[in-house]
């Protein structure tokens, strides 16, 4: 007897193979039968019409606060996604001790944006090492799987103290072999592996660089040496890459000297725009030469969401628009709307670190209902300004106040200075990356790219106008088998027998993406951004329905996953 079948589906496996008519038989958690499946079941789903792929195995968010509080995951548990990895971009909240609370919250909300209020209000701190961290978190219930990795920024303060956090300060010989050998220790209790960020954009609350910045051959290589003598974990990086070679052949070193595999953030930006190309092609060559590296690809444009209750708006910087900027929203909009108010904003200057972002109304757009992803040049705000013959500030103004002054305009800063996704088409074909960055659980008042895999289905497997699209079996592999194999889980990823069921049932041509919302549901009454999904009729974790049709039925299914266990 089956716990459950689904049957009539086409199955879309993960292998990358062509989909095929069939049934999945469940039990215990566990995929036992695929393809015609007689034996009775306690529940059948009936899947006739409907698309059953694997859940997906989304490797970049940072739920590390969240999930100590919050068991459902979202917005990723709206989006098909059953497994998640955080930890990611050397950020996160073990080891710790207790005095390091408060500035390891002010990290995390500099580099990601998450609201220092609701990480105090929200997270317990019943942990001080990482292995306590993941018991912690192996104590709770969640509605999908999640996975964690050992932060840079975190293990550096925890060795070095106050020194770790300033990037300048160098460890000794002592303090690196003790930050690698916590992170081997990590591993091996289950951490997934370890991350670290070498990018300028990765700063405090304070504005303070993040502890990982300028991280030497050293420490780098001393950590990698320790974690390659335990045999497991990977390493996940991001990076500027000011000096393209030096700095990817420290990270290639980690590699050779360690033997673990390892992923590194790839985008384009319009600063560089063809040095992501060199990243790959050097990539490339190291893994021809036998070392496990891939590029961490975005499958949209990284874009920022602008908007009067957003983190930012084009006329944040303005005197005038920060003399209402506290007021409740509806007020401000009142205020904003005064015609007095609005040519004063209009005709003052925005602040010079500013400018840079959001004046660029040439790469402003509305996004839309449904969102639209890849608009062309001609749909900026500019460009519908000149068309209308009136000052862009002017339009830019009044666009932002729309829908009482919910509006969020979207402004593309990565992987797009062609105005397309090309770019970002031509970087999943890479036969060296994998799908990533979407930082769930992040960016709450900026990003919100939480919705990359059910993005990367839609517009590349069916709703693509301006190029080329993807096949579906292909997408599916990416999202699943992939990003499984690129984290070591062995145990998800595809449709077979003795697999976990984790399983999407999809309404193909309804699936689509509903437009980013900001919501004020975290602890403390912090703000975020969500984005929910249509068309995903129905998601298990370990053969347990956790979304129906948009709404999460409340089934806690979702465990701690043990990298090795899995
Ligand atoms: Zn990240």
């Amino acid at each position: 007897m089956l716990d459950s079948l689904i049957r009539g589906g086409t199955i879309v496996d993960g292998s990358g193979e062509a989909g095929f008519e069939g049934d999945v038989g469940i039990r215990a958690g566990r995929i036992v039968a695929v393809g015609e499946v007689s034996e009775p079941a306690r529940h059948v789903i009936d899947a006739a019409g409907l698309l059953v792929t694997p859940g997906w195995v989304d490797v970049h968010t940072h739920y590390d606060g969240q999930a100590t509080w919050d068991p459902f995951l979202t917005p990723s548990s709206w989006h098909g996604v059953t497994t998640v990895v955080m930890g990611n971009c050397g950020v996160g909240f073990a080891p710790a001790q207790p005095d390091r609370h408060e500035w390891l919250i002010s990290l995390m909300e500099g580099v990601e944006d998450i609201p220092g209020t609701a990480l105090a209000e929200g997270i317990r701190w019943e942990w001080e090492s990482f292995p306590e961290y993941l018991d912690a978190l192996e104590r709770r219930r969640h509605a999908i799987d999640l996975a964690a990795q050992v932060p840079h920024g975190a293990l550096r303060a925890f060795v070095m103290g106050e020194r770790g956090a300033d990037h300048t300060e160098v460890p000794s010989e002592r303090e690196t072999v003790a930050m690698g050998r916590l992170a081997r220790e990590a591993i091996a209790a289950g951490a997934v592996g370890f991350t670290s960020s070498r990018t300028r954009n990765h700063r405090t609350r304070d504005g303070a660089p993040t502890p990982s910045l300028t991280a030497g051959p050293d420490e780098m290589l001393g950590i990698a040496a320790e974690i390659g003598r335990g045999g497991r974990g990977v390493f996940e990086i991001v990076c500027d890459f000011a000096d393209l070679e030096g700095e990817f052949a420290l990270l290639r070193r980690m590699v050779e000297v360690s033997g673990r595999p390892m992923s590194i953030s790839v985008a384009q930006s319009d600063q560089a725009p063809d040095q992501w190309t060199r990243l790959l092609g050097l990539i490339g060559e190291a893994a021809d030469a036998g070392l496990p590296m891939k590029g961490q690809v975005p499958p949209r444009a990284i874009g920022l969401l602008l908007g009067l209750q957003a983190t930012l708006n084009p006329f944040s910087g303005h005197p005038g628009y920060r003399e209402v900027a506290e007021l409740p929203l509806p007020e401000r909009v009142a205020r904003l709307r005064e015609p007095a108010r609005r040519a004063r904003i209009l005709a003052e200057e925005p602040p010079p670190g500013l400018r840079f972002l959001l004046g660029s109304f040439e790469r402003l757009f509305v996004l839309g209902d449904p969102p639209d992803y890849e608009p062309s040049a001609e749909q900026s705000l500019a460009a519908e300004a000149r068309r209308r013959g009136m000052a862009p500030e002017a339009l830019v103004y009044d666009r932002l106040l729309e829908d009482e002054g919910r509006a969020l305009l979207y402004r593309p800063f990565l992987n797009y200075t062609d105005f397309d996704l090309d770019v970002s088409r031509r970087m999943l074909l890479d036969p060296h990356t994998v799908p990533g960055l979407g930082d769930a659980g992040a960016h709450c008042g900026m990003i919100c790219d939480g919705s990359f895999p059910t993005f990367l289905l839609c517009h590349y497997g069916k709703e693509r106008r301006r190029g080329e699209g993807l096949g579906l079996e292909w997408l599916v592999k990416r999202q699943t088998a992939d990003t499984a194999a690129l984290v070591g889980f062995r145990d998800r990823g595809r449709i077979a027998p003795g697999l976990r069921a984790d399983l999407n049932l999809i309404d193909w041509p309804a699936l689509g993406l509903r437009p980013p919302e900001i919501v004020f549901d975290l602890p403390a009454g912090g703000r975020r951004l969500i984005q929910q999904a249509r068309g995903y009729r129905m998601t298990l974790v370990a053969g347990e329905v956790i979304c129906e049709d948009g709404k999460l039925t409340g089934a806690l299914p979702g465990r701690l996953v043990r990298a090795g266990a899995a």
